[in-house]
Formats: C-alpha cells, structure tokens, sequence
C-alpha cells in the first residue's frame, strides 16, 4: 500500500494535532531475549525436565505479510511515537510522494 510521508495527526507530547513525518523503524536488535527474563527461566526449567518438554519451532514459510513498524515524528517537538493501533500487516509498503 501506498503512505503519505507527512500527516497531521495528535502528538501526546505537545499534546495538540500538529505535522509528522512518518518512517519506518528497523526492527534490528529487537526480538533477543534478556538471558535471565521470567520466560526464559521458565524455558531453563523445562529444559531441566520440569513441566512438559518444549515443542519445536513451527515449520513453513511463515506470514506471506509483515507488520510494517510506524514511527511518527513531530515537527514541532522532534519526538516520535507510535500509533496505538500497533502497525498493520502489508505485503508491499511504501511512501506516497505529493
Ligand atoms: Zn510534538
């Protein structure tokens, strides 16, 4: 699909409706679980053979679409935030050019 660049839409720092640039954040570095976070200590324990035994990873191709990662940049303040919605899925993403 295709997106404007530029939008007005609310900023909670300024807190009014002012213009934003919209990019794309890269999800790099995202997704790496902390070593010692509750879920991977309950992974350890069942590892251990506490519980039942973990299920292999899913196989396949996965999505035919991915979430495409919204970050809103104020113009007036220079803060960026998300939208609440959390993203939506699309096959090809790019910006409209005005
Ligand atoms: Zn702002």
């Amino acid at each position: 699909m295709k997106y404007p660049k530029t939008m007005n839409t609310y900023c909670p720092t300024c807190k009014k409706h002012t213009e934003h640039t919209a990019s794309l954040s890269s999800r790099k570095g995202r997704g790496k679980a902390h070593p010692m976070s509750e879920a991977q200590r309950r992974f350890k324990a069942k590892l251990k053979g506490y519980g039942s035994f973990p299920r292999p990873n899913p196989k396949g191709d996965g999505k035919p679409t991915k979430k495409v990662d919204l970050r809103f940049k104020c113009k007036e303040c220079k803060k960026s935030h998300t939208k609440s919605s959390g993203g939506f899925r699309s096959k090809k993403f790019e910006f409209k050019n005005k």
